[in-house]
């Protein structure tokens, strides 16, 4: 029988559900337990696909090409857990499948209702999960108890447990204890109301996880207790993690939440394995090179809008022992203060994925930059295409050489849309999207950083480098050294006269994990390191000479 374990939030957004939840995934995975995940998001997009990074950060793209949650980007770095499209589930997907039965006239004349044929719909996308290879369901419930929007979701949860047993399930709550400078103290009312909603909706939380800045005192988790009606051994502190996130699982071990759970589900589970993981924390701490990247996208301000390429960044330094100081940079500063002011000193540039026309001469000039000064280069998707179309017109001298995305009518369309794309016009879902085979070349970085000669990574595009031009292109030698097995879609470039500029069409960071970096992530952090060393050494020529 599998186990399901649900994890709601309270109190406010942004406590680090996600987090969390893959962090116990990862948690009963290394005591041999077969875990899935999946979080259920309140919004009614039926996807993030169609949101702006401003509302949502990230979006996570899977193998399977569904548009998903970032919070799934850290299940996957945490977890071996299979991630398909039935882990995440929106409201906007939940009435589109009822609604879509209903037309069909599945439900023989009733009134449908969220009561019981929502609710019904929800049951059903959680135990999609639960089968014979499955230990444990982990689902997340989006937003935060008391939305409007949560609703249904709660009740479904609260359902599940009549359904299945309630042994068979565990409610997780995770909430915030602030700590009020005025009067000196934390203040354990908020996490009160917040169990307080979720008991009068029928849900008595099993375990209290207290996001706090400051250590719970044994008195204050007995009043947390005492007063949401739950043994103090259920109340765990979460304190803040400043150095990385990383920490969170083994906190969490710290104070007993693993073998807690494993109690109360009446699991059998192995001993704890986390030498890899405490390894890397070691790495993280002990750093032995120093170095720098800038990240320069449309929304460099935002924190989690290119989560996963952070997250990848760091995952080649602790492969490399490096601490990587990663500068956002918007693109659009580089319009206003060019490329010297905001890029030197850096020694690495990263241009990032995207959509739409703000800030693309900024990351052309970036990539002018990179290119001229020899500064390791990594463009990834919308990266590599500014990267073709700064070659075109600097190198090549193609002037006004554009891509079809941003000028329709360029002289020079040196990006075009892809073929597949040309009679779409819904935007939702329609990209070239999720896990695609690439073939690489003998030579060339790719090859070395892969170390293989067939490769699959994830996409989500609707535009290409125009084959057109490929010959023109080879003859000032940026060369194709990637493709789709047929040989007809261009998914990596290089400068081979440089010593690191390499561009995919695809997503490399979605398949980092910190225990296992990325191979193109770890060549630039060599690349970077290679290059601070030689500075470095130069400097101390000049100074002694
Ligand atoms: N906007 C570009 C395209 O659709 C790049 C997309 C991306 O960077 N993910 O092809």
């Amino acid at each position: 029988m599998t186990k399901h374990i649900f994890v709601t939030g309270g109190v406010v957004s942004s406590l680090g559900k996600g987090l969390t939840s893959a962090s116990i995934g990862m948690l009963l995975e290394r005591r041999g337990l077969r875990v899935k995940l999946q979080k259920l998001d309140p919004y009614i997009n039926v996807d993030p696909g169609t949101m702006s990074p401003y509302q949502h950060g990230e979006v996570y793209v899977l193998d399977d090409g569904s548009e998903t949650d970032l919070d799934l980007g850290h299940y996957e770095r945490f977890t071996h857990s299979p991630l398909s499209r039935h882990s995440n589930y929106t409201t906007g997907q939940i009435y589109l499948s009822v609604i879509e039965k209903e037309r069909r006239g599945e439900f023989l004349g009733k009134t449908v209702q969220v009561i019981p044929h929502i609710t019904n719909e929800i049951k059903g996308v959680i135990s999609k999960l639960a089968d014979q290879e499955t230990d444990v369901v982990i689902t997340e419930i989006g937003g935060t108890v008391g939305d409007i929007e949560s609703q249904p979701f709660l009740e479904a949860i609260r359902q599940f447990a009549l359904d299945v047993g309630k042994e068979n399930c565990l409610y997780i709550h995770l909430t915030l204890v602030p700590y009020l400078k005025a009067a000196g103290e934390l203040k354990t009312k908020p996490t009160q109301h917040s169990v307080g909603q979720l008991r009068e909706i029928g849900i008595q939380p099993d375990i209290l996880i207290c996001r706090t800045e400051r250590s719970i005192s044994h008195e204050d988790r007995q009043k947390i207790g005492l007063f949401c009606n739950i043994p103090i051994e259920a109340v765990i502190e979460e304190k803040d993690k400043e150095f990385s996130i990383y920490e969170v699982p083994l906190s969490l071990v710290d104070n007993g939440l693993d073998a807690l759970i494993i109690k109360r589900l009446g699991l059998n589970s192995d001993l704890l394995e986390l030498d890899d993981w405490r390894n890397l924390l070691h790495c993280l701490r002990n750093p032995k090179h120093e170095i720098s990247i800038a990240v320069v996208g449309k929304y460099a301000e935002h924190k989690d809008a290119y989560k996963s390429i952070y997250e990848a960044l760091d995952h080649a330094g602790i492969h490399h022992n490096a601490q990587v100081r990663i500068g956002r940079i918007q693109s659009e500063s580089i319009e206003r203060e060019g490329p010297e002011r905001l890029l030197s000193g850096y020694d690495g540039i990263l241009v990032p994925g995207g959509f739409g026309e703000r800030g693309i001469e900024g990351k052309i000039e970036a990539i002018r930059y990179a290119r001229e000064r020899r500064i390791p280069f990594f463009g990834i998707c919308l990266g590599m295409q500014c990267a073709v179309i700064e070659f075109a017109r600097h190198v090549i001298g193609l002037e006004g050489a554009h891509s079809t995305e941003f000028n329709k009518d360029t002289l020079r369309p040196v990006i075009c849309l892809l073929d597949e794309q040309k009679n779409i016009t819904d935007k939702g879902g329609t990209m070239r999207l999720g896990a695609q085979t690439a073939h690489l070349a003998p030579d060339g970085v790719a090859r070395e950083c892969y170390q293989k000669p067939i490769i699959e990574e994830r996409h989500r595009h609707r535009y290409e480098f125009n084959n057109v031009y490929r010959q023109q292109f080879a003859a000032h030698n940026m060369v194709v050294t990637g493709t789709s097995p047929d040989g007809s879609l261009a998914e990596i470039i290089e400068l081979p006269d440089h010593p690191w500029f390499l561009a995919v069409q695809y997503h490399p960071e979605f398949k980092s994990k910190p225990t296992a970096a990325h191979p193109l992530f770890s060549g630039l952090i060599q690349a970077a390191i290679e290059r601070r060393s030689f500075r470095s050494e130069r400097n101390s020529e000049v100074s002694a000479s």
